[in-house]
């Protein structure tokens, strides 16, 4: 599919992208080919709770883990950077080390959604996210990106799946990893961290009101991108109307 870009826009800026769904929806692998094909920067937002919770982790252990004034200090200094592998691959950059692979650690999973649910710590990634964003030209995926971050993306999507393909694909994930969990522990943190996403007091997870919903359940990935790059081209406006 050919793209025209935004020629209308009287910044000169791109367009950003926003992208938000639940765990295992896909939105990291999806936003990542829709910014490669377009050209833009993909940011994965959730890689930076991650980054938090891993250093949180490693800081204090699990039993501190859910303390805020540590976390907080945490993601003030955080050092993040997001990179292309040689694989074309997203590799993300911690303190100035490649942590892609513990940033999806399971044990990174069951703890994530807690840190993620402090005031302090969405603050101050909220403002490097925004930082980020402020040229345009840039595809970020989370939780709260078209409600709150980004709430002037010109595209906004809302990427679903039915539960058990969700879990599906988190065990598929871990198990290209190496890592073998059970259908239970799997669906466990998926439910869980959905369940703390969207009912937590700050920025829940949920549909923004001008995002545009995709159920992926039943899609390949190339046609989930073809409909983004479709709704994007639908809302560039060329200055002659055209
Ligand atoms: O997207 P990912 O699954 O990597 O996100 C990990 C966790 O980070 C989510 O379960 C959520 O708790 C948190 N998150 C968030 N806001 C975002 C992105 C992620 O709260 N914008």
């Amino acid at each position: 599919m050919s793209m025209r870009l935004p020629v209308s826009n009287p910044d000169n800026k791109l367009p950003n992208i926003a992208i938000d769904g639940p765990a295992g929806a896909g939105k990291t692998t999806i936003a990542r080919m829709v910014a490669r094909q377009l050209g833009f920067c993909h940011i994965d937002s959730g890689a930076m709770y991650r980054a938090v919770t891993l250093l949180a982790l490693e800081r204090s252990g699990e039993s501190a883990v859910a303390d805020e004034g540590t976390a907080y200090l945490i993601a003030r200094d955080l050092d993040i950077d997001f990179l292309t592998g040689t694989e074309g691959d997203l590799r993300v950059m911690v303190q100035g080390d490649d942590r892609t692979e513990q940033l999806r650690s399971n044990r990174v999973d069951r703890y994530v959604s807690v840190v993620a649910s402090m005031g302090d710590v969405r603050k101050e990634l909220v403002a490097k996210q925004k930082e980020l964003a402020e040229d345009g030209g840039v595809v970020m995926d989370g939780r709260d990106i078209g409600t709150h971050v980004l709430r002037g993306a010109e595209v906004k999507i809302f990427l679903t799946a039915a539960p058990s393909v969700r879990v599906y694909r988190r065990l598929r994930q871990q198990r290209q990893k190496g890592v073998h969990l059970s259908w239970d522990e799997a669906e466990d943190t998926v439910v869980q961290r959905d369940r703390i996403d969207s009912t937590r007091r700050i920025s829940p997870l949920k549909v923004a009101v001008d995002a545009v919903t995709i159920d992926s359940t039943h899609l390949m990935r190339r046609d989930v991108v073809s409909q983004i790059e479709f709704i994007l081209a639908s809302v560039i406006r060329c200055p002659n109307g055209g």
